[in-house]
């Protein structure tokens, strides 16, 4: 654009702003990248401790049924077999998730999937009537056993209440699977990709200028001046400065421990289902990678991360956005604000306030870089 240093400047360089970095600027615009972190990656960001690639703000599975963005992923690292298989713990019985047939067996003793139908069938009957709250929604979807040993601790440290408290549309539907298929996703891709994802992410961001540990809000005006256009990935209600108030999210708290033993739980991902534990699941995150680095070496230590439910407070790491009425319609009144900002896209799980998974947020990426790129300045 004429006169301006830069094209595009965008702010945050998690997966949409890599993305868009990497489009716009193979179709030969000027692209400068920020962040305020002190890192690239945004929340998928890895950091290695010990030879383990550390998922520093929560555990990440790739899964995608969208061969495009599989294939556009593979261009910048290399994905490994890992297949997401969570355990649920409860009171040291251990059960596989998502419910399937080894979870019924390990419940109730049965083999057949005519058995297991049977069982819940029998136990769903006990709520004769429309559930009136989430203990009962649950029960009359998978039957007492299932909802008082791998849902109702669990859903109450999530939520910090009971769940005899909690609406019933809380829980939609809960997925039964009559088979011996503990693949927790119904995805056709699915991987980690080796190495960490913060490699992928400084991959798409190859030859691209980015300053980190810089805010674009607290420089805006110097920015607005350099760029063409400005890709904003960070929170939608503090770039207008909170003036219609704060969106909600939900907040995890993560205690990370390094351990000097070789294998802690046997798994990347164990659920603590009873109440009286405070932590909602365990990540031992080297069993991403299967405890090895990247030459097949097999890697001492282990990095455990213990994962609490949290309330949110302004100021804290936004994680998921808040689907409910309150947020949604603040978000629209932002949003309004945001279709007038005429040289500002707004993108990404912040930009937008939308939940997205990783293959959703670099779909919506290319998108919007296409959009861009076709549309007459
Ligand atoms: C706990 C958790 C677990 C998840 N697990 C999975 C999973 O297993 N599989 C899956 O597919 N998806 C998962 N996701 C979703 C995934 O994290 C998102 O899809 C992805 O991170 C979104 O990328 P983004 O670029 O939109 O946002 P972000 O990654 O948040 O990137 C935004 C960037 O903008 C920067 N920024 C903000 N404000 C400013 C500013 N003013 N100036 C400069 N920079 C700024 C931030 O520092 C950040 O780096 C999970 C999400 C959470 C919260």
């Amino acid at each position: 654009m004429a006169g301006k240093k830069y094209d595009y400047i965008i702010a945050g360089a998690g997966l949409f702003g890599a993305v868009a970095a990497r489009e716009l600027t193979d179709s030969g615009k000027s692209v400068l990248v920020i962040d305020r972190r002190s890192h690239v990656g945004g929340n998928v960001y890895t950091e290695k401790t010990e030879g383990i690639n550390v998922h520093k703000y929560g555990a990440h599975i790739f899964h995608t049924n969208d061969a495009a963005v599989w294939e556009y992923v593979n261009r910048f690292a290399r994905f490994n077999r890992f297949t997401n298989s969570p355990v649920a713990n409860y009171k040291g019985e251990l059960y596989s998730l998502p419910f399937n047939m080894y979870t019924f067996n390990r419940m109730w003793g049965v083999v057949t999937p005519e058995e297991a139908r049977a069982k819940i069938e029998e136990q769903k009957k006990e709520i004769g009537h429309e559930p009136r709250n989430l203990e009962e929604q649950a029960i009359s979807l998978v039957g007492r056993d299932i909802y008082e040993k791998l849902i109702k601790g669990y859903t109450e440290k999530q939520w910090g209440r009971d769940c005899s408290q909690l609406p019933a549309f809380i829980i939609r539907r809960l997925p039964v699977r009559f088979t011996y298929d503990n693949n927790y996703f119904n995805a056709l891709f699915q991987g980690i990709p080796t190495g960490g994802y913060t490699r992928m992410v400084e991959n798409m961001l190859s030859g691209i200028e980015t300053r980190l540990d810089t805010d674009y809000l607290l420089n805006k005006e110097e920015f607005d001046k350099e760029a063409g256009k400005i890709i904003y990935t960070g929170p939608i209600d503090a770039y207008f400065g909170y003036s219609l108030g704060y969106l909600e999210y939900r907040s995890v708290r993560f205690e990370n421990e390094l351990l000097d033993i070789p294998n802690y739980q046997g798994n990347a991902a164990v659920n603590y289902t009873e109440r009286e534990i405070p932590w909602t699941r365990i990540i031992e995150h080297k069993w991403f990678e299967f405890g090895k680095d990247e030459d097949g070496n097999d890697l001492p230590k282990t990095v455990i991360s213990k994962e609490y439910s949290s309330e949110w407070h302004p100021g804290d790491e936004p994680y998921y956005p808040v689907n409910d009425e309150k947020n949604g319609a603040l978000y629209e009144d932002y949003r309004k604000l945001a279709d007038k900002e005429a040289n500002v896209i707004f993108g990404g799980r912040l930009g937008e306030y939308k939940y997205y998974d990783m293959d959703q947020v670099i779909a919506r990426a290319l998108e919007v870089s296409q959009k861009l790129l076709t549309t007459p300045a």
